[in-house]
């Protein structure tokens, strides 16, 4: 029996790739913004709706490189549940992560508990679009307006995303996307920043080739982080069929809500009406009335071959080298802590087959509680 994972990143036959690779052994530009990559470029950004991307050889370097576009220093204030990167690239970059405690609706860092957290050393906050769920971002930029901070999204999980038919990506002073092989759109590993001023994308385009503004100038200390052009090859194949993958993903969603939302004690998620989705993950939270703990469910699945995901756990904050900040702290944190002990992501990628699918589910639906049969005496 082949293994189920929760994610599967070939949107495009390989003989439509072909062509492309043909065209990198002529021209003979492997990188360095060659041809693919100003084509993926203009492209990306059309699709996306936004001014300018950047684009980048991985999500964390773009991220590394966002905090230096804009010379953030002393303390940021994120989240705690998300991808390690958010923060390693704090701390790459010398700078203190402030964790503030999530929504436990959306997964997202809670507006609420982030005025309490800055002080004279605060300049920014990173906060994360969940799952491709959209931050308050009203809220978080009225409070950066206030208090003069600048927002950089962390947007790995939003590609494509849209609230009232604008793109979540032009939110905040940048953002920051990811297309590793496990997300919705991929360029094998690959990322960008989107940005909406031209200097900016120069400043940042010279920032991730070792700072050259021209052949004999270098205007900062740069680093390497471009996009080669069998990646922006790839994207532009992959870039084809990211509609049809889209259409895929929302029914497969459809079908997990119409089965599981009939089985208690499990919960998925909703996004708002405005919200235009990517369903990049299908995260369920196990709650204490289903028949096995998350974890047991998580183990379980596996005799079935089907290897779902514990997304976010263990949380960010408590990894060793976080564990020492003051901001994360297990009671500081009390919604963060809950939901990565309950939430576990299904297979969810435009391939999976019905039948797998309702393997998935009728397993889920098979191990729920038994309850015990009340017989009433006269
Ligand atoms: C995937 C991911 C990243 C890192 O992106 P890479 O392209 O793998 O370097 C950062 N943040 C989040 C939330 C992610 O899911």
């Amino acid at each position: 029996m082949k293994n189920i994972y929760v994610t599967s990143p070939l949107l495009a036959p390989l003989d439509e790739f072909i062509p492309y690779l043909e065209e990198i052994w002529q021209n003979k530009q492997l990188t360095n913004g060659g041809p693919f990559h100003q084509q993926l470029e203009a492209t990306l950004a059309e699709y996306l709706g936004v001014k300018h991307i950047c684009l980048f050889s991985n999500g964390t370097l773009a991220l590394l490189t966002a905090l230096q576009a804009l010379r953030i220093h002393g303390e940021v204030i994120t989240t705690p549940y998300s991808f390690v990167a958010t923060s390693h690239t704090l701390l790459w970059n010398g700078l203190t992560p402030v964790f503030a405690d999530i929504d436990p609706d959306t997964c997202n860092i809670d507006p609420g508990k982030i005025e309490q957290l800055i002080t004279p050393a605060t300049t920014a906050i990173v906060p994360v679009h969940c799952y491709g769920i959209p931050c308050d971002v009203e809220r978080i930029q009225s409070i950066a307006d206030a208090w003069g901070l600048k927002v950089i999204y962390d947007a790995a999980h939003a590609f494509g995303v849209k609230v009232d038919n604008q793109s979540i990506l032009n939110f905040g002073d940048l953002s920051v996307l990811s297309f590793h092989a496990t997300k919705v759109f991929n360029t094998f590993e690959g990322g960008a920043i989107i940005c909406s001023d031209l200097k900016m994308k120069q400043r940042i385009d010279f920032l991730k080739n070792f700072g050259f503004l021209d052949e004999t100038t270098v205007v900062a200390p740069g680093i390497n982080a471009k996009m080669n052009e069998v990646q922006a090859a790839f994207g532009l194949v992959q870039l084809k069929h990211i509609d049809a993958g889209l259409a895929k993903r929302e029914e497969i969603y459809q079908r997990y809500r119409k089965y599981l939302d009939a089985i208690d004690g499990i919960e998925s998620f909703s996004v708002p009406e405005s919200v235009e989705w990517n369903y990049p993950y299908y995260p369920i939270s196990v709650e204490s009335n289903y028949g096995l703990t998350r974890d047991e469910l998580y183990e379980q699945f596996k005799t079935i071959d089907v290897y779902a995901r514990r997304y976010f756990y263990p949380l960010i904050s408590s990894f060793s080298m976080y564990r020492g900040f003051p901001s994360a702290d297990e009671s500081k944190l009390p919604i963060a802590n809950e939901v990565a002990k309950k939430i576990l992501c299904l297979p969810i990628y435009p391939d999976l087959t019905e039948e797998d699918q309702m393997k998935i589910i009728n397993f889920i639906k098979e191990n729920t509680k038994v309850t015990q049969a009340t017989s009433t005496l006269p």
